[in-house]
Order: structure tokens, then sequence, then C-alpha cells
């Protein structure tokens, strides 16, 4: 390849050549022309090269020209090389500034990228949700402006963010709980983190309720006991009435012994978070265990009956099962005033699942406690739950070892008429 220097001399030599040639045979005038032809030649050669060039440009396709011969193919080519590496590099840094955004909107949590002067320069789509917010319309606008609760301001103002904050009341519904924090970075600019709390909140505002039942329910016990206690310290009573105070305290120390064990069982099946084991239950030694029990409870004060329509095992845990079924028996027998009848019936239905239903003439329940009643401490009727030795946790356990089982906790109920409560098990753990 030649150097420029020297293409540049050899042109002037042919320029000088021929304007010597035209000199010597038709004159001064010619020899000018020929020396000026000689020298548009590479103008010529380089105005059509840059047309081509600008024509490329405009199309933004200078890789594809083609490359022309002489001077100008180097420089195009160089040129064609160079905007290939950018093209790619761009299509590189896209790629993967294309991945963080997907990561970002992958994360479950809301992220939101402020500049120095607290303006959304990005935002994930969960940040949207949560604040309603809407990227495309929202970019560029002062944070502050948007969510415009007082304490995030204030937080936002005190640049103050060893902390997270916490908004509550938030979302479309205003059933969201957020914790938020803020994360300095670059040159003034902060990320806000943002995470939903709403279960985390709830599950806190049921310990703290469950806590404060648990206390409730043990202080009234503990408070009657104490009272006997100083009754019998303090007066001097005959045996005759000591006795009944201490069959009242026995009662009471009954009741707190009861709670504790239903606590327990509540921990045991929540601690336990795998499926029930198959073992093979005999429903109808079931069924005689369950009946035991309700006569003993019952003492004659019900019609009770107790039916098998399919015979056959279920798969499961025993014990926990003849709790439920045994549960279910009980609240019937309880909340039934005398001469009312129980049915306890097994079944097998037309999809093939176990169904066992009881079902009482006893007082019914209003539709509105229906969804509420296997939540822990929920009674319908306080005091006839407490007289009849009731913890309030029956049916809590029952919807647990359900669960436990794949099985459905159903409840039909009609005030004033009666309740059944069915367990439906599904297909694949009952057989013949
Ligand atoms: P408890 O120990 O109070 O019976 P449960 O969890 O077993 O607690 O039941 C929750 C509430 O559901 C009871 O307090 C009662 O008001 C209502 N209940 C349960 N079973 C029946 C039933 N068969 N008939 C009427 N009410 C019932």
């Amino acid at each position: 390849m030649l150097s420029v220097l020297t293409r540049f001399i050899t042109l002037l030599c042919l320029a000088f050549l021929a304007a010597y040639i035209a000199l010597a045979n038709w004159g001064a005038d010619f020899a000018i022309a020929a020396g000026m032809a000689v020298l548009s030649v590479p103008l010529v050669y380089s105005y059509i090269n840059l047309a081509r060039l600008r024509k490329y440009v405009l199309q933004d396709a200078v890789e594809n020209m083609p490359l022309p011969s002489g001077f100008w193919e180097e420089v195009f080519f160089r040129l064609q090389r160079l905007v290939r590496n950018l093209k790619q590099e761009i299509r590189t840094v896209e790629k993967q500034h294309d991945r963080f955004i997907e990561a970002f909107q992958a994360s479950p949590n809301g992220i939101l990228m402020l500049d120095d002067q607290d303006q959304i320069e990005w935002c994930n789509e969960i940040a949207e949700r949560f604040f309603g917010l809407n990227f495309k319309r929202d970019a560029l606008q002062r944070i502050n402006f948007l969510i415009r609760r007082p304490e995030f301001i204030q937080y936002l103002n005190r640049r103050q963010f060893e902390d997270p904050l916490l908004l509550e009341r938030m979302g479309a519904d205003a059933n969201l709980s957020l914790m938020i924090q803020a994360f300095p970075f670059g040159q003034k600019r902060h990320l806000l983190l943002v995470q939903d709390v709403t279960d985390l909140q709830k599950a806190d505002a049921m310990r703290r309720d469950f806590v404060a039942n648990v206390s409730h329910e043990m202080r009234t016990p503990i408070t009657v006991l104490m009272g006997f206690l100083e009754t019998i310290q303090s007066l001097d009573i005959d045996k005759q009435q000591r006795d009944q105070y201490f069959d009242m305290m026995m009662s009471q120390a009954q009741r707190m012994k009861s709670l504790v064990e239903d606590l327990l069982t509540l921990a045991n099946l929540e601690a336990n978070t795998l499926p029930a084991p198959l073992q093979e239950i005999k429903i109808d030694t079931l069924m005689a265990l369950v009946r035991n029990d309700a006569e003993a409870l019952s003492q004659g004060r019900h019609a009770l009956n107790f039916e098998i329509s399919t015979p056959c095992n279920l798969m499961g845990e025993e014990r926990e099962i003849l709790s439920a079924f045994s549960n279910l028996v009980s609240n019937a027998i309880r909340y039934t005033p005398d001469i009312g009848a129980v049915t306890a019936k097994w079944s097998v239905n037309s999809q093939g699942s176990g169904e066992f239903s009881v079902t009482d003439t006893g007082p019914g329940i209003a539709s509105e406690h229906l969804s509420r009643l296997t939540e822990r401490f929920y009674r319908v009727d306080r005091s006839r739950s407490r007289d009849t030795g009731g913890t309030g946790l029956g049916l809590a356990i029952v919807k647990h070892i359900a669960n436990r089982h794949q099985a459905q906790l159903l409840i039909e109920s009609t005030p004033g008429k009666g309740s059944t409560f069915t367990l439906r098990f599904p297909k694949d753990r009952i057989t013949s």
C-alpha cells in the first residue's frame, strides 16, 4: 500500500508530466488544462466516495457499504470495522442493561432509583403497584410529590437512612404494610428498597392476640382457684363445704389442663409442616372409639347415631384423625341441648372421596360466624363454650389436622335447626 506522501508526489509528477507534454505539443493553455485534469481525477474519485459514504451514513448502514478500491478503501474499511465494533459493544451493554432490568423486575421488592433531586430515574413494576406510580408518566418527577405521606417526606428530608421506615395502609386498597429503606449510591443518588411486610405484620398481630388470649383464658381459672384457696385458708368451713370447694377447684384445674393440652396439640401440629403419614386406619375401629367417647360425654342425654355406609380404611395419622373426629362429635354433643340428636356418618362419595360428617339438632350458627370458626379462640357463644369445658381451640385443631391430610372442613348450619360439620378426605387416602 502506497503512503499518502508517495501518492501525493506521484500525483504531482503525473500532473507536471501531463503539463509538460501538453506544453511541448500545444502550448501553455493546454499545459494548465492537462495539469488540472490530472489533479482533478483524485478529487472526483474522493467526491464520489464521500457522496457514497454520506448516503450510507444517513441510512445508518456504513457497515454494509461496498468497499471502493484505492485510497479510500483502507479508510472505509477501518471506519466499517470501528462502526461494527461500536455497534457490537452497544449491543452487549444493552443486553447487560436488559438483564439488570429483568433482574430488578423479578425482585419481589419494590425498587426505585432517585437522582440527586429525589426525582425518579427508574422504578420497577412492583414499586409502581405499591405506590400507584406509572414510570412512563412519572419519570423525573420528585418522589415526595408522588408519595405524599408525611412520615415518608420526613424520612426523606431527614437524610438519615440507617433505619427503615414502616408505612401502613398503603396500596390501592390501603391494605399493605410496606417497609422502606433508602441506600445512597453514586453522586448523591439513592436507591429505595420497598418490602411488602403485610403478612409479617399480620403474623405479628396474630401472635400478640394469641398471647393475650392465652393469658386471658388462664387468668380466669387461676383467679377462681386462688379465691377458693384464700377462702379455705381464711375461713373456718365444714368438711362438706370444703369438699364442694375442692370439686370446684378441680374443675378449674381441669379447664387449665385442657387448655394447655390443646395448646400443645396445636403447637405440635403447627410445627409439623409435612403431610400426615400414610398409616392404615380401620374406619369401623375408629368409629367405635369415637362412639365410646361420645357416649361418655352425652351420658344418655342425646340420641346418638353412628353410621358407616362404606366400610374402608383411611390412610393417615390415627391419633390425629381420632382427635379431629372426636372434636367434631364432642362439639355437636356439647352445643346440642338435651334430647337433641347427633349423627356421625362415614361414607365414600361418587368421586371416591371419604367423608366424615357430624350432624346435630343444636342451635346452629349464623352465617357471618362460619368463616371464622376455625380461628384460635373464636367462639360464637362464649359462655356455653366455657360451661361445657370448651377451650376455643377445638376447630382450629381440626382444621390443622385436615390440612395435614389434604382434607377439607366443610360447615353447613341453619340457626335454630342445627349444623353439619364434614371432613372430606381425598380419594388417594381411601383404601378398601
Ligand atoms: P370450643 O372449645 O369453644 O367449642 P371450637 O373451636 O371447638 O371451640 O368451636 C368454636 C366455636 O364454634 C364454639 O365456641 C361454638 O360457638 C361454635 N360451634 C362449634 N361447633 C358447634 C356446633 N356443633 N353447634 C353450634 N356451635 C358450634
